[in-house]
């Protein structure tokens, strides 16, 4: 009999369209002659409300229910989901999808999984402390300061201009999709570039802005035993890789592989690995660096359940090394089955 996968979709994040998205692509990718499916729509709201079941390819205009079409009737208890056996892919970004609560309360209902788990996704999520813990195991990144909402907002001010040279970006800790993000150009664009983080975070770092290409490297694994990509390149004809450009304008472009050097190349391959080993990665994550002209390479972040369509980066990144779509999506659900092994 086939195993059921249930895909978590939508979610309470400012990131839900693009989780909708994503799990439209796994729904429509995953191999039918082995496994069916099972959705849940999570509101903005929070309600778990079950959705479609697929025994089979659906058709291709098949769209995944949102809050336009889902009936409220259809709302369950969240630990209704529960299915003996089954393995469920949160395909959920940010807040309460990647930052480790949603993976600890399907450790509650003793379900598999499908990406991080409760420490390597709330470590990845927030920006600040991975910060601390990839200084830790020497892998470079961009000066910044971090800025906190109850703080004395003139010290942060004055350690931003003492620090950092215009422009900078400042960020929210824990989001993602650029979702809060500014590049700001001086320092009485700064209050208001802080203003625009907090919205989503009380934690905001400002980071040193840098003149670099975007080089992402795809990580997958359980602990110790990883496997990357070689990496692949955002071609930007943006100034800033900001929510529009990724998922309005498709004015993205993605080289696969880069062309940068082969030793640059393994140089990045060896810190995706070594942050990931050390944010205790579980499934998969995009490591995102910054390589200027003089040859220095930055890790700016790490995406513990980064963007997951057919056409996202880090599908590509593993197809190009000849593991297609539907083959990764197996590949992740026998990690989370023996992630599950170990921890029962
Ligand atoms: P993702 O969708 O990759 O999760 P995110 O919201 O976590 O994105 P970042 O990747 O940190 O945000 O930043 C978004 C984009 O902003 C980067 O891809 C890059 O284009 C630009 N950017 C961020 N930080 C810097 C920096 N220090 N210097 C130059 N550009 C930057
Ligand atoms: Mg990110
Ligand atoms: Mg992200
Ligand atoms: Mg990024």
């Amino acid at each position: 009999s086939k195993e059921t996968l249930i895909l978590l979709y939508g979610g309470r994040s400012a990131e839900r369209e693009v989780s909708v998205l994503s799990a439209e692509s796994v729904m429509r990718a995953v191999n039918y002659d082995k496994f069916k499916v099972k959705t849940y729509f999570i509101s903005q709201a929070g309600d778990f409300i079950k959705t479609q079941e697929f025994t089979e390819t659906p058709a291709e205009n098949e769209k995944l229910m949102t809050n336009e079409t889902v009936k409220t009737e259809q709302k369950v208890a969240p630990s209704d989901i529960y299915e003996k056996d089954a393995v469920v892919f949160p395909v959920l970004h940010g807040p309460m999808g990647e930052d480790g609560s949603i993976q600890g309360f399907l450790e509650i209902l003793r379900l598999a999984y499908v990406g991080p788990n409760i420490l390597s996704a709330s470590a990845t999520m927030d920006k600040l402390l991975a910060k601390h813990v990839f200084s830790a195991v020497d892998i470079p990144q961009v000066p910044y300061v971090a800025a906190y909402a109850d703080e004395n907002q003139a010290k942060i001010h004055a350690e931003v201009q003492e620090k950092l040279t215009f422009p900078v970006f400042v960020k929210p800790a824990n989001m993602g999709s650029s979702v809060g993000i500014s590049k700001v150009s001086s320092l009485e664009e700064l209050e208001a570039g802080l203003a625009e983080a907090y919205k989503y975070d009380n934690r905001v770092v400002v980071e040193q802005g840098v003149v670099a290409r975007e080089i992402e490297c795809a990580v997958l694994g359980n602990g110790g035993e990883v496997r990357s990509t070689l990496p692949g390149e955002v071609v930007k004809d943006v100034d800033f890789y900001d929510y529009r450009s990724k998922y309005i304008d498709n004015k993205i472009e993605m080289a696969i592989p880069a062309d940068i050097p082969n030793e640059i190349a393994e140089k990045i391959r060896d810190y995706a690995e070594k942050a990931y080993q050390a944010m205790n990665g579980a499934g998969l994550s995009r490591c995102d660096f910054f390589y200027d002209e003089k040859g220095n390479i930055y890790l700016n972040e790490v995406n513990a359940i980064p963007g997951f369509t057919q056409w996202s980066m880090y599908p590509l990144l593993w197809e190009n090394m000849g593991l297609s779509y539907s083959e990764l999506i197996e590949e992740l659900v026998s990690l989370a089955q023996e992630a599950f092994k170990n921890r029962e």
